[in-house]
């Protein structure tokens, strides 16, 4: 895999320095404490670094990056160390700093004039959901590891999830940003403006940086109302093709009222039913898809109950959908949820699985899948696709499970050689061959094939220009 750029390793002096910015209780130098911050949890990265530092301020995370900019030092940001594509596991040199956003964990400021509230980088997703819902309002944004992952981590890798449909990804979300430069300057950007054309909006261009042009120590974030009635409901989809078009009729019907659609294979669900508890069938027989969607309303108005109730009828007199269900219950609509959560987790039980996190365009979703698994059959004859995900959003996790007795080690060794023709006709479609984790490390070597050269030398000349020593994040996206 690729190599840390020829920075410097820290001198004594310089760790020292570093260290004295946070303070030794702030600083760890031991291995075994340091073990943590240098393993992703899937265990697919494992690293070294000189130190780990967990500066508790905007003006500690200066002071580190203007001492790391002055020596050479290479600096890795870190979050809640959930990201899956090894950008904030530091390479095996032992030569770089970790810088943990941890203790950065205030909320500023909340505004609901504005509809806004300030944290710091370090405030975990769940607990921003929190503050948000004890000033009566939502923050939409929420993946799985809402309970690990940090605001800045969010940010930094523009986290999108299962309400993005409804309320658009972190880029979305975000009105301002704090962000710690390179050199050590600070760009003090907490605006709360829902308009200000003043220009290039630099606080985009750190959104999704995955900590390669700054260190995002705080932001104004959008509240939105708290939907007060949820209505979730299940339909069975004999071909693939409908489903599209159930979703434009979804989506005409209920516009911003549509707040996920989501699709699920028959070989997933049966992979949940088998393995987990407390699953059952979701409707009285099998179909090869189906559709997970909900509508949500901030009132008490019985109207997204009416519209699920006309949709479905609507659809099944179309031909779009073969059978539905609405959940009359709050434990009902938390099984069919789980039929989706699980879906990744219980794989597992199934061998070694080869993922992709792609988009396409929503109307290409289905070409994409028929051409996906035409391929999959083609190269690896009895594996089996698991292709799930947010329909709605064209963001498809093209998971393909390994046929039924062959070794695991086998199947896995075609990993690359698998995502790379599942890329081509990703990017054959206009798609994007990185929908919500990244680039990282893993795909990095894959973003010349995906990007237009003259969008790669903007992407370059802008990483110059911001960091012309190359001390954040080297070796990562770019
Ligand atoms: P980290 O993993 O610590 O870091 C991620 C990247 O951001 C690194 O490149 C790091 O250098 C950089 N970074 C971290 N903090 C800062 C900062 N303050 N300033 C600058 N750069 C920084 N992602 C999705 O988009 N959608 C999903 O649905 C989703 N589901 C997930 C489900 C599970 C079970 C898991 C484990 C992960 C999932 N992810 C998902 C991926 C991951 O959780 C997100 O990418 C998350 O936003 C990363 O946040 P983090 O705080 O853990 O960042």
């Amino acid at each position: 895999m690729s190599e840390t750029p020829k920075l410097s390793p820290p001198s004594p002096d310089t760790l020292d320095t570093l260290v004295r910015i946070v303070g030794e209780s702030h600083a760890v130098r031991d291995p075994a404490d340091m073990a943590p911050y240098l393993t992703e949890w899937r265990d697919r990265y494992q690293g070294k670094a000189a130190a780990v530092l967990k500066p508790g301020s905007t003006d500690e995370v200066s002071a580190i990056l203007k001492c790391a900019n002055e020596t050479l030092t290479a600096i890795v940001p870190q979050g809640g160390n959930t990201g899956l594509v090894g950008g904030q596991i530091p390479f095996e040199s032992g030569s770089e700093v970790v810088v943990s956003l941890e203790r950065l964990t205030h909320v500023r400021d909340i505004d609901l004039a504005s509809n806004t509230m300030t944290v710091e980088a370090g405030v975990v997703l769940q607990a921003a959901q929190q503050v948000a819902e004890s000033a009566g309002r939502l923050f939409p944004l929420s993946l799985a590891s809402e309970g690990s992952c940090q605001i800045g981590g969010v940010l930094a890798t523009n986290a999108g999830g299962v309400a993005v449909l409804a309320y658009g990804n972190a880029r979305d979300l975000t009105l301002g940003l704090e962000v710690v430069l390179a050199d050590g300057r600070v760009l003090h950007g907490l605006k709360r403006l829902r308009k200000d054309n003043t220009g290039y909006d630099l606080k985009d261009l750190f959104i999704g940086s995955e900590g390669t042009l700054g260190i995002i120590t705080a932001a104004v974030l959008r509240l939105f109302p708290r939907p007060v009635e949820r209505v979730t409901c299940i339909a069975g989809v004999n071909e693939l093709e409908r489903a599209t078009a159930f979703f434009a009729r979804a989506y005409e019907a209920a516009g911003p009222m549509l707040t996920a659609f989501e699709i699920l294979p028959r070989v997933g669900v049966e992979f949940v039913l088998k393995h987990a508890d407390r699953t059952r069938d979701p409707l009285s027989a099998p179909y090869p898809w189906y559709l997970l969607f909900e509508f949500s309303s901030p009132r008490e108005s019985g109207e997204p109950q009416a519209i699920a109730e006309a949709l479905l009828q609507d659809g099944i007199e179309a031909g779009e959908i073969a059978d539905a269900a609405i959940a009359s219950s709050l434990s009902q609509a938390g099984e069919l949820w789980r039929l989706r959560e699980l879906m990744s987790e219980m794989q597992k039980h199934e061998g070694g699985s080869i993922k992709h996190d792609v988009s396409v365009p929503v109307a290409l979703v289905p070409e994409f899948i028929a051409r996906a698994n035409q391929l999959v059959e083609l190269m690896i004859p009895g594996a089996r696709p698991v292709p799930f995900g947010h329909l709605g959003d064209g963001n498809i996790h093209y998971n393909v499970s390994q046929p039924v007795g062959m070794d695991k080690a086998v199947f896995l060794a075609n990993w690359e050689a698998l995502n790379a023709a599942v890329h081509e006709i990703v990017l054959d479609l206009d798609g994007s061959i990185s929908a919500e984790h990244g680039i990282g490390r893993m795909k990095r070597d894959l973003l010349p094939h995906a990007k237009e050269p003259l969008a790669l030398e903007l992407m370059r000349t802008i990483k110059a220009s911001f960091d012309p020593n190359g001390i954040l994040n080297p070796g990562k996206l770019l």
